[in-house]
């Protein structure tokens, strides 16, 4: 009988992956030979057995084989090493802890996953950002806006293969797994470390032919164009995302993120609602009167009512931008600045004394 598997992991026949994965960590944590200093060795050992072990049972044929034939069914050629274990990934974050706990931090000291990534392979694409000046009275206005900007596209060529062929083959340096591996000694732990294999660029498949357009990368850089309303209620801060229009990979696209850089011109912005200075003439603000005003969608005469008071406002309703909630528009509430006159005439003061005088003019304040 040779070695029993699920024993050294402390678990039964019927555990699932989930089941294997827990306890595999569990031991994993306790056997760090850095958490072991008085029996490193023993702490090495232990800890080689039980990825030796994890290493077999999560590999469903594996498995299956040690269950039927024990040792013998999974037997590694030359004993178990390191370089046959390729679950680095399930434990990378408890090695992380370890280090940070004993202050090597980051990734100084020999981290032994360093730069590993399983997701090298068929990697989604960056996203592409661009900013949009645009001035409020286009957003008002709904107007679409054409977009143009670079992002690395589909290479139609090769259907975004890369390969003339449209067909692909496995990287004969990595084997397929788009990483390669090295190892080095550290005191008596055996270090590896992964890396981004160069021949595939981490794809693990290389062009059958090399496709002349592309040069084997599946995309190539170009100009492209969109149009897009100004999204309701929009923001200067807000980053707008488009899915999928950004750089092409392999395993999907990145977005496309707008920022739109708004000029609000003589307007300021309250919520979804649009302030502007208004200036009134003092006779205008105590009588009242008509005026023209120049708002979002073109120029717009208003009343003004009589006994408008300095710092008023007035609520033009529906005459902002599309509210954030999409549904109706905004308002634009003008602010009543009134205007006093530095110098009057002769004429004018002689009014006013006899506006002064008349009787009932002081009763208009609360004194
Ligand atoms: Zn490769
Ligand atoms: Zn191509």
């Amino acid at each position: 009988m040779g070695k029993d598997y699920y024993a050294v992991l402390g678990i039964d026949k019927k555990a699932s992956k989930d089941d294997i994965k827990k306890a595999y960590r569990a031991l994993a944590k306790k056997y760090h030979p850095d958490l072991n200093p008085q029996n490193k060795k023993e702490a090495e050992e232990k800890f080689k057995e039980i990825s030796e072990a994890y290493e077999v049972l999560m590999d469903d044929q594996k498995r299956a084989r040690f269950d039927q034939y024990g040792e013998e069914g999974v037997k590694f050629q030359g004993g178990f090493d390191w370089n046959q274990f390729h679950h680095y990934q399930d434990i990378q974050d408890i090695f992380g802890d370890i280090f940070s706990q004993f202050g090597f931090g980051g990734g100084g000291v020999g981290n032994p996953f360093g730069g590993y990534s399983t997701q090298q392979r068929e990697i989604r694409g960056a996203d592409a950002f661009v900013e949009i000046p645009i001035d409020i009275r286009r957003i008002a206005r709904n107007e679409k806006i054409e977009i143009y900007y670079f992002r690395e596209m589909r290479c139609d060529e090769c259907n975004g293969t890369g390969s003339a062929t449209k067909k692909l083959l496995t990287c004969q340096i990595c084997r397929g797994r788009g990483y390669v591996e090295r190892s080095s000694n550290q005191g008596f732990i055996l270090f590896r470390t992964t890396e981004v294999c160069r021949n595939c660029n981490g794809r693990g498949k290389i062009p059958e032919k090399v496709c002349h357009v592309c040069s084997g990368a599946g995309y190539t850089r170009k100009k492209d164009n969109i149009q897009i309303s100004p999204p309701a209620g929009i923001y200067e801060e807000e980053i707008y995302i488009l899915r999928d229009k950004g750089n092409y990979r392999p395993g999907g696209s990145g977005d496309l993120r707008i920022k739109f850089d708004i000029d609000y011109m003589e307007f300021r912005r309250e919520h979804d609602d649009l302030v502007k200075d208004i200036q009134i003439d003092f006779t205008e603000a105590i009588m009242g009167g008509k005026m023209k005003v120049s708002l979002l969608r073109g120029e717009k005469e208003i009343d003004i009512p009589a006994g408008t008071q300095p710092e008023e406002r007035l609520v033009l309703k529906g005459e902002g931008i599309t509210k954030k909630s999409g549904r109706d528009n905004s308002d634009v509430i003008l602010h009543a600045k009134v205007s006093l006159p530095k110098k009057i005439s002769k004429k004018q003061r002689e009014l006013l004394e006899q506006f002064k005088n008349e009787k009932g003019f002081f009763s208009g304040f609360h004194l």
